[in-house]
């Protein structure tokens, strides 16, 4: 669903200690202004107005460079005339939904925004609120009071509001006091507010420690990507085939530019599908000489580097062999071994399988063999 965002960044956040407001400081190498920005974009944020100080309006365009859907906006003394200046910014229909953003909690995700969007539905408001886990005191140096946590909910952002009733509620807000959210100003005009599941992850960083907390979430936010990859090669005259990275006396040969091991290509199509990152015909055109005759251990090798470039880990690779003959089985562990030590790889990790087409199709005639292969690698999400 379309919706609009304003992220707000215009607080100095004093209580994260000195250096840059907390907005501006960086996250795993990007600002965390971006993290928000980016988190609402690739969520579906048909626009973003992006509030700052006024003399933040070139950081902002450094932060958040490259990305488009975004316009930046002077914010206002306080958070609450700063979202009315990030609404006015904004244009559409007054029943569009807007999710209101501290750009302090970069943590979001479309997730979030599609569970938000969904408790809007029938409401005035929806927000992200968790239970209170603790128990609750009142008191100055002493407890005066041990409050009751039922009913009670920490209440977190984005906050998601019909475009038209959040300006509406806004206008009507009395001057003299300040909101501490924007859910609070739509109830005070009489506004019926739904509580969407909240999540730990929408921290918001307030306090020095937040930070050192958030940089490790940040680093270690990695996700499983899965490649499946096939290959086929010929047979012809030879007296040995190579396969899985083994040489195994045949009364054939493969046939191919390269050593023709189907098994180890299948297994780089699969790792280079796992990173998005094309083909084994793109990385190593059979048009180049340079490929001619060459160990396929060089293919497989060459992806594992370009998965560690993008800051992959390969975690377990599983290749089938498809063909009547060469028998498998005998080799088997030795296939496991080599491609372990191409994957970087305890032996445990690898699975080499094999199967028999009972007779049918190409390989039942053993005019070539398959392979197929599946690899799964780690990378930052
Ligand atoms: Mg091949």
């Amino acid at each position: 669903m379309s919706f609009l965002s304003v992220v707000v960044a215009a607080g100095e956040g004093l209580r994260a200690g000195p250096g840059e407001p907390k907005a501006w400081r960086l996250l795993a190498g990007r600002p965390v202004v971006r993290w928000s920005v980016e988190a609402l974009l690739s969520a579906g944020a048909r626009e973003v107005a992006v509030v700052v100080a006024q003399d933040r309006r070139s950081a902002v365009e450094d932060a958040l460079y490259g990305l488009s859907g975004w316009t930046a906006v002077s914010g206002g003394a306080t958070r609450a005339l700063s979202v009315r200046a990030g609404l006015a910014a904004l244009s559409g229909p007054d029943d569009t939904a807007v999710l209101i953003h501290d750009a302090a909690r970069p943590f979001v995700t479309g997730t979030h925004v599609a569970a938000l969007l969904a408790t809007l539905e029938g409401c005035d408001g929806a927000v992200p609120a968790l239970p209170v886990p603790d128990t609750l005191k009142r008191g100055d140096g002493a407890v005066s009071e041990t409050v009751s946590r039922d009913g009670l909910w920490r209440a977190q952002t984005p906050q998601a509001f019909r475009l038209g009733r959040l300006r509406a509620a806004y206008a009507a807000w009395p001057g003299a006091s300040e909101p501490t959210d924007d859910a609070q100003v739509v109830e005070a005009a009489g506004g019926r507010i739904a509580l969407a599941p909240g999540d730990p992850m929408l921290m918001k960083l307030t306090y020095p420690e937040d930070f050192a907390m958030a940089e490790q979430l940040a680093g270690g936010r990695r996700i499983v990507r899965t490649g499946f990859g096939v290959d086929a090669h010929r047979f012809g005259p030879g007296s040995e085939v190579w396969l899985g990275g083994v040489r195994i006396s045949h009364d054939q040969g493969l046939i191919g530019h390269s050593d023709a091991d189907a098994g180890l290509h299948a297994l780089t199509d699969a790792l280079l599908g796992a990173i998005a990152d094309g083909d084994i015909g793109q990385h190593f055109p059979p048009s180049d000489p340079k490929w001619k005759g060459v160990s396929s251990d060089r293919f497989l090798t060459h992806a594992v580097g370009l998965a560690q470039a993008k800051g992959g880990q390969v975690i377990s690779a599983d290749l089938t062999l498809i063909c009547e003959r060469p028998k498998i089985g005998p080799h088997r562990d030795d296939m496991r071994a080599r491609i372990a030590e191409l994957l970087g790889l305890p032996i445990g990790r690898v699975s080499v399988k094999a199967t028999t087409t009972e007779g049918m199709g190409f390989t039942g005639r053993e005019e070539g063999l398959m392979a197929q292969a599946v690899v799964c690698v780690e990378t930052p999400a």
